[in-house]
């Protein structure tokens, strides 16, 4: 293996800061990337490069190959690997980046920093049994679905490049070696404080929470009580970020609490998929066994991971434990208030709705439990709605989903507001298109087995406008055809 080159090519835009690696020692180690030995750029997203203030042209090649390698490592790069922990299923476990590599901080045009992190880049510190390595199909998903989110608006860390490595890694079968570089806030996580905590060093807590506040929420260092306020905000986001799945028919698959960002992104993309038929008991993932991670369970997860936060800024939260305790308490309990107003929000915009009445939640369940009834499509049937007459799908016909239909028209007669502004509302809040499970592996199909990635570029062509509906967008559309095995989604490691 040749070592890591250092050097900066004139132009590519590289301009680093790097503050997370001013904290105390025990929150990271430094170390470069593992270098590979064929790299070779296989998608690259230019628009991001572009925001971030990189020059695609600089980057879309070779150069770019032995960057997004970690073969050569740009000027002001201070490579390490985080450390954290996390409740895995319930459990608690020491975790840190076993195989992801925190290249440094750029800083955008705008003055924004963005974390550049590689994922697949070789064995660190924290990679216990594992290899370092990830394998090409899991970091295409990665880039298909964080991609998707983006274009459907809601927050996401963000994919920037992936690059085969021309090594083999080893899972079930030899899998051919990829490295995927994702752009984040940060990736300062739940588990991040619940290492700081297991230390048992209560000033290590709050130089991250200090830390957490300056980077993601500089407003609450004047709070009467910054840590209170921090977990106050959090929380909110949190409880948006999850209405915001809902409302598109995203499950995480694995809300682990060290996949919980602090900066309200949608953080690490594993057994992840989105669902077809409403069914609030839908889950993908191959490993979660008793539905903890199920679509309509992610609100409470939500809140449970948050409980773990909380706990870790007790001793900072107040000095009699008790007092910090039930401060913590009353925080939290604002979760289910403040997730109910942000789901019923962004419901009401994708039934057109653009005041307030006190049945509209009423009205919502009945429409969702129909939907679960008749086995509807969540992302069709709400688009179909759209165009105020009753489509041809079966649940349109039934008779309960009719009386439904007629209890909406005329809860959209009460409103001022003309049915053409309804149909622009709804059709800004609900996608034509997804990412339709059969798709993705589409398109993972043609790229692993075929190194054919033209219909991952045409996928991600259509993802990133999801609310429009051009003509050459209608074969993405429809759900799978039904098949005999239920769509299962893998962890990727
Ligand atoms: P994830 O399921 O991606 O959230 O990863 C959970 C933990 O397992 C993290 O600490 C990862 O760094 C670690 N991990 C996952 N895959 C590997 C691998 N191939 N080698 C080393 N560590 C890994
Ligand atoms: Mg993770």
């Amino acid at each position: 293996m040749t070592p890591n080159n250092r050097q900066n090519r004139p132009g590519a835009g590289w301009r680093f800061d790097n503050s997370y690696v001013r904290l105390p020692e025990a929150f990271y180690a430094r170390l470069n990337p593992v270098p590979v030995r064929q790299p070779r750029l296989v998608v690259f997203n230019a628009a991001l490069a572009q925001f971030l203030g990189l020059d695609p042209e600089a980057l879309n090649g070779d150069e770019g190959a032995a960057v997004f390698s970690g073969n050569r490592i740009p000027e002001g790069a201070e490579p390490l690997a985080q450390a954290y922990a996390g409740h895995q299923f319930g459990h608690f476990t020491m975790l840190g980046d076993g195989r992801a590599i925190l290249l440094g901080e750029q800083l955008t045009p705008k003055g924004e920093r963005f974390d550049i992190q590689y994922k697949g880049s070789g064995r660190t510190p924290f990679s216990r049994q594992g290899d370092g390595r990830a394998a090409l199909g899991p970091m295409l998903r990665e880039y298909i679905i964080s991609e998707a989110l983006h274009g459907l608006g809601i927050p996401t860390t963000r994919s920037l490049a992936v690059v085969t490595t021309g090594e083999p890694v080893f899972r079930e079968t030899a899998l051919p070696g990829a490295i995927l570089t994702r752009t984040a806030a940060s990736h300062i996580r739940v588990g991040t404080f619940e290492y700081a905590a297991a230390r048992g060093n209560p000033d290590e807590v709050r130089t991250l929470a200090d830390y957490t506040i300056h980077r993601h929420f500089p407003d609450l260092a004047e709070n009467a009580n910054p840590y209170l306020a921090l977990l106050g905000a959090v929380m909110e986001q949190q409880a948006s970020l999850v209405a915001r799945w809902l409302m598109v028919g995203f499950i995480h698959g694995v809300m682990n609490t060290d996949n919980m960002a602090l900066c309200g992104e949608t953080i690490d993309y594993g057994p992840c998929a989105f669902m077809d038929a409403y069914d609030p008991d839908t889950v993908f993932s191959s490993i979660d066994h008793h539905g903890r991670y199920a679509y309509g369970r992610q609100p409470q997860v939500a809140q449970w991971n948050l409980a773990r936060f909380a706990e870790t800024l007790l001793p900072l939260i107040a000095e009699d434990p008790q007092e910090a305790a039930s401060m913590a308490q009353d925080a939290l309990s604002g979760f289910s208030d403040t997730f109910r107003y942000s789901w019923l929000a962004g419901m009401r915009a994708k039934l057109g709705l653009f005041n307030q009445e006190a049945d509209d939640g009423v009205l919502v369940q009945d429409l969702l439990d129909n939907m679960h009834r008749h086995g509807a499509d969540f992302t069709n049937t709400f688009r179909d709605l759209a165009s105020g007459s009753l489509p041809g799908a079966s649940v349109f016909r039934a008779p309960d989903f009719t009386r439904w239909f007629e209890r909406w028209q005329a809860r959209l007669h009460r409103q001022p507001d003309s049915r053409e502004a309804s149909r622009r509302l709804m059709n800004t809040h609900n996608p034509a298109v997804i990412p339709r499970n059969h798709r993705v592996e589409e398109a993972l199909a043609a790229a692993a087995e075929r190194a054919d990635y033209t219909v991952m570029e045409k996928l991600l062509g259509v993802l990133s406008s999801p609310y429009q509906d051009p003509p050459e967008h209608a074969g993405y559309h429809l759900p799978a055809p039904p098949s005999a095995q239920p769509y299962q989604t893998y962890c990727g490691t």
